[in-house]
């Protein structure tokens, strides 16, 4: 619409310049004097003409004088005949020049032709332009039912291989298989092997589900058509179902390729769950991917690769064999691959010498992939914005954190009492965590406000933990709720400051009991049943699967494990009171106490 007013726009301007440009072409033209018949007779008995230039209707004369005159002539008579019905006398016309030039010269017929034609030109042209516009809306509608998959494998500038991804050897491996079988499908075929049709990646956000997916396409060098299934879901139901249609004959037509789709389960989720029509087209759209994915031939060399991080919620019919029967999983990186991933990510930026990527492997558990490719990047703009030509050990120490917990707010000032206040919060969680050995090492203990905290402590695992015991939750427990305590227990009441630490020393002891079993009154089962609804959006509803009595039994347990680590942390906070004053102190003095200072504190002087 808006293109439309443009062109409008301009066809006006244009016109309108058009229009002045022959207007004071006339003007020039009218200089010359219009005379009748009559005159023209007197002129001539007079003998006032020199010459006449005759063109078609129009006589040019020129006089004897030097002025210019036109007569317009009725266009059935010719000059002669006019002269001959005027009685002018032969003599006085031979004395006079007459030419004919050509019956139609062209400023005869510009003139006349050109104000009905300037017009037209400019409504021809406007149509013109409306019309292709109008079209274009309408084969984009027409278009609604092709998918916009895109192959990407021409793309050679961003072409990925399994080089670029680091760790997860056994995805890879996997996915080799794929590899192969898409560049000589005849070695497989031949033994009689089913090649497989889907290749389900399922993992965490960030760990490099995508990355990998387009890995495969760039190694075994065949088309690559990716969409994100939500590209599939649209306002008319039946859209998605014929997206899908053509995107698996696209495929087929390029066999061998491969077929990404990406947050399979946007449209993947079992069916049959959820509230309201919403889901009408979902499941549509996902019946028709399960139908092309048995309709066409496993040895064509089509394979469909999807990603998901939620393969919990996925529709059973999706995983069942002939579909996507490989499930690869994709965990979080481990010590050793999150060094390998920072090395891939450190390849095209300087590195100072003092950097040691093991170190910073080792110090940034729970990370992804995409968090340490954050990581690095963030330490790069960190090293840029300090005008250093190397990103050093502090630029990337510094970004971990903040990529731990939201960048550092130095701003945000504390009055003096709220300082003391944060000081003694977080050495009191310093403090519970060193004394308590099931609990993670202090790294770091800070009282700069970062993201939401006034204040952080920073506790890192020896190693990768991938499972946790009763003992150490009972110890989180302490040290969380210590902050609260010793609020309590130096200035007489409770700040605001502790109250997300209590929401989440809630949230673990209720896991701790209806999840993991670990309460020894309640016994090992778990305590009502997480379901997935959808209904205007998300929404996670627990229902329950216990009396009402067992509930009243649950919140008493859940009251005394709160209440026992709050004992534990009350006792550590006063049996190591000058200790915690001399972390307080230094706290206020500093800010900022590392990893080396803290337990230094514990072995200069005794209590
Ligand atoms: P997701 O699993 O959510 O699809 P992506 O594949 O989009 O995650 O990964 C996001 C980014 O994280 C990638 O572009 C890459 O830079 C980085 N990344 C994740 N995993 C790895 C890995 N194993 N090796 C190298 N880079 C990785
Ligand atoms: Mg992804
Ligand atoms: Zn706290």
């Amino acid at each position: 619409m808006k293109n439309l007013l443009k062109n409008v726009i301009i066809f006006l301007i244009v016109f309108l310049a058009i229009a002045g440009l022959l207007s004071t072409f006339r003007l020039n033209s009218e200089k010359v004097e219009k005379i009748n018949l009559q005159k023209f007779v007197e002129q001539i008995d007079k003998e006032e003409i020199k010459d006449i230039v005759v063109e078609g209707e129009k006589l040019n004369i020129a006089l004897t004088n030097g002025a210019l005159e036109t007569l317009q002539k009725e266009p059935s008579e010719t000059l002669g005949e006019l002269l001959k019905n005027y009685n002018v006398s032969p003599e006085k016309i031979k004395k006079i020049n007459i030419e004919i030039k050509g019956a139609t010269g062209w400023s005869y017929w510009l003139n006349s032709l050109l104000p009905f034609l300037i017009p037209l030109i400019f409504v021809v042209i406007i149509i013109y332009y409306m019309m292709r516009q109008v079209q274009g809306a309408n084969s984009k509608a027409m278009m609604f039912g092709q998918s916009s998959a895109r192959d990407s494998s021409k793309n050679q500038r961003e072409k990925i291989t399994f080089k670029d991804v680091a760790g997860i050897k056994e995805a890879k491996e996997e996915l080799q298989e794929v590899v192969e079988f898409l560049k000589n499908p005849k070695k497989f075929t031949i033994l009689g092997a089913k090649i497989p049709k889907g290749v389900l990646l399922m993992g965490s956000p960030g760990t490099g589900k995508t990355l990998l997916a387009r890995a495969v396409a760039g190694e075994a060098g065949v088309p690559f058509f990716s969409i994100s299934a939500s590209e599939f879901v649209e306002m008319f139901v039946g859209v998605g179902a014929a997206r899908v249609r053509d995107l698996f004959q696209k495929a087929q037509k390029n066999a061998p390729c491969i077929i990404f789709i990406d947050e399979l389960d946007a449209i993947g989720r079992q069916r049959g769950a959820g509230l309201g029509g919403s889901h009408d087209e979902r499941e549509q759209t996902l019946n028709q991917i399960l139908v092309e994915m048995d309709g066409f031939d496993p040895n064509l060399g089509v394979i469909v690769l999807a990603a998901t991080n939620r393969p919990d919620v996925l529709d059973p019919a999706l995983l069942r064999p002939g579909r996507f029967d490989r499930r690869v999983t994709i965990d979080r990186p481990d010590m050793k691959d999150r060094e390998e991933i920072l090395k891939i990510h450190a390849r095209n930026k300087p590195m100072g010498s003092n950097v040691d990527l093991k170190k910073i492997a080792q110090h940034t558990p729970g990370f992804s992939g995409a968090d340490l490719a954050n990581l690095l990047n963030e330490a790069a703009i960190l090293t840029a914005r300090r005008n250093k030509t190397k990103v050093g050990n502090d630029e990337i120490r510094e970004s971990v954190e903040k990529v731990m917990m939201g960048p550092e707010r130095k701003s945000h000032i504390l009055s003096e009492k709220e300082r003391k206040i944060t000081a003694y919060h977080e050495a009191a969680h310093a403090l519970v965590s060193h004394e308590l050995p099931e609990a993670d090492p202090v790294h770091k203990i800070s009282i700069i406000s970062r993201g939401q905290a006034a204040g952080y402590t920073l506790k890192l695992p020896l190693e990768d933990k991938h499972f946790h015991s009763r003992s150490e939750f009972i110890a989180d427990l302490a040290v969380l709720l210590a902050g609260h305590t010793v609020e309590k227990e130096i200035f007489g009441e409770v700040t605001t400051g502790a109250s997300s630490d209590l929401k989440h020393a809630t949230r673990l002891v209720k896991s701790l009991i209806s999840e993991y079993g670990m309460s020894e009154k309640m016994g090992a089962r778990t305590f009502g049943e997480r379901e997935e609804m959808i209904f205007l959006g998300k929404e996670i509803r627990e229902q329950r699967d216990y009396s009402e009595k067992t509930a009243e039994a649950i919140d008493e347990e859940i009251s005394h494990l709160l209440s026992e680590a709050v004992k534990t942390a009350r006792e550590i906070i006063r049996r190591k009171k000058s200790k915690m004053e001399t972390i307080v102190k230094m706290l206020l003095e500093k800010e900022t106490i590392e990893k080396e200072e803290f337990e230094e504190i514990f072995t200069t002087s005794k209590t």
